[in-house]
């Protein structure tokens, strides 16, 4: 299998390990029930991921993680991933809000929020979009003024996962409406029950139900200067960090999603027949298998590649990182959409669970960033590395017949034909 050759020995017995906790863990009533939104938040399950010590996998021993790579947590996502978006983001949550205070948190904080969360005891959200907008983060308009060591919050946030179900969020804000747009945003911890601080409304979802997305309101809420996250109007490189794993989460686990579609379908066209033989044997059929196996494995690559460059802290990583976001995203929703085919009606019917991954993973493209956002970030790094590259490779023009030919490299209007000799 591809993992055998990403993976070292230790990140494949991790990977068996939480494969087990989800077939043995995690009941199919759970999963129903949330899909039905009879559950608003899957608390239990949280705990018991705490319980094993599998949240923030990637974080020192000391506050409660294994201290894995990237690679390790991507290997887990993918097992979690199968259960959908919104148990994978369950999952997942901790790691990025637990990047924010394990990066930047005072040690105060690091004690009394992420040993919790890590634990499965506490339950985060993040809240970074608003109304007015998602893509434009840096226009932020929730307002937090300090004054005597108190922030005094007003505004709102939309479509905060766990907004039912978490114990406390992790809000940007607007401290310095005056100030340049990455030298304007603060990170402030808030705790649920601080008066003021409101869950207005719950959506009602295509798919991921059951993970409490829900619209938070501040009013006038008094936050004291302790809860602040890094430095005041320094928030912009607390978003920069927690970007990384806001991305990789949503790649690890869409490589999940991904798999067990086609598991499904592969199962069925090895058992349903059509014109007296198994549908497998239509070349129609097992051909979509075999791009579809072919996306994923790419997918589970570029992830992996993605990881690893984080941790090894090169320049490319955050162009990689948009990549892997992208590709393994918009690899689920073709998945899908090809197991859905190789099922036929019923995968259209809730007989079978691709109808449910296909509402899941078109999120995953939209959420973290959408995937024109991650286009927009993906071209601007590589513009950037190639034009001003120190030490550029072989001047590939240089190697056409005709390359000598350079008034025929005509890059712009050229006055001397358009305004006469
Ligand atoms: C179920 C769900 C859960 C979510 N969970 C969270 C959460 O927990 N916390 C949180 O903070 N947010 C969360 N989000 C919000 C999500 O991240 C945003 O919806 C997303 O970032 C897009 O923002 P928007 O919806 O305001 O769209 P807009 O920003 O209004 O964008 C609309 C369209 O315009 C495109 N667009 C905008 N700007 C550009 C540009 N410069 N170039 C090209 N195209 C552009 C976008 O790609 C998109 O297609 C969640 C959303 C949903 C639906």
């Amino acid at each position: 299998m591809l993992q055998d050759i990403l993976l070292t020995p230790e990140e494949i017995a991790l990977k068996a390990e939480v494969r087990e906790f989800v077939k043995r863990e995690v009941s199919s009533d759970l999963i129903r029930k949330m899909d039905r939104d009879e559950v608003t938040y899957p608390r239990e399950f949280v705990k018991a991921l705490g319980n094993h010590n599998l949240l923030g996998l990637r974080f020192d021993k000391k506050y409660g993680g294994r201290g894995l790579p990237w690679s390790a947590e991507i290997a887990a996502l993918e097992e979690v991933g199968v259960l959908g978006t919104a148990l994978g983001c369950a999952f997942g949550m901790p790691s990025i809000v637990g990047q924010a205070l394990h990066s930047f948190g005072t040690e105060e904080q690091k004690e009394k929020f992420l040993k919790p969360l890590l634990k499965g005891e506490l339950i985060s959200a993040e809240a970074l979009t608003e109304p007015r907008g998602g893509s434009d983060f840096f226009g932020a308009t929730t307002r937090a003024e300090l004054k005597d060591g108190w922030f005094t919050v007003k505004g709102q946030k939309r479509f905060v996962v766990a907004a039912d179900g978490a114990d406390f969020f992790i809000v940007y804000c607007n401290t310095d409406p005056a100030g340049k747009p990455r030298e304007r945003i603060s990170l402030l911890l808030i705790e649920k029950e601080r008066p003021g601080v409101e869950v207005k409304y719950l959506y009602k979802l295509l798919g991921t139900r059951g993970g409490g997305t829900g619209r938070l309101i501040f009013k006038d809420v008094k936050v004291p200067v302790e809860n602040l996250i890094g430095g005041l109007n320094e928030g912009a490189l607390i978003f920069d960090t927690m970007m990384v794993p806001e991305r990789l989460t949503s790649a690890g686990g869409s490589l999940g999603m991904a798999r067990a579609a086609l598991e499904v379908a592969v199962r069925y066209s090895d058992r349903r027949k059509a014109f007296g033989q198994k549908i497998r044997n239509f070349e129609g059929v097992s051909f979509k298998v075999a791009d579809a196996i072919t996306q994923l494995d790419a997918a589970r690559a570029l992830t992996q590649a993605a990881g690893k460059s984080v941790d090894a802290g090169l320049p490319t990583a955050r162009r990689i990182v948009s990549e892997a976001k992208k590709f393994a995203t918009d690899t689920a929703w073709n998945v899908c959409n090809l197991a859905m085919q190789i099922v036929g009606g019923i995968g259209y019917t809730n007989v079978f669970p691709i109808e449910k991954m296909i509402r899941d993973t078109h999120l995953i493209q939209i959420w973290t960033g959408t995937n024109e956002i991650m286009n927009l970030l993906i071209q601007h790094e590589y513009y950037r590395e190639l034009l001003k590259d120190p030490n550029p490779g072989r001047m590939i023009e240089a190697d056409a017949e005709e390359a000598a030919q350079n008034d025929e490299k005509v890059y712009e209007d050229d006055e001397m034909w358009t305004k006469g000799w």
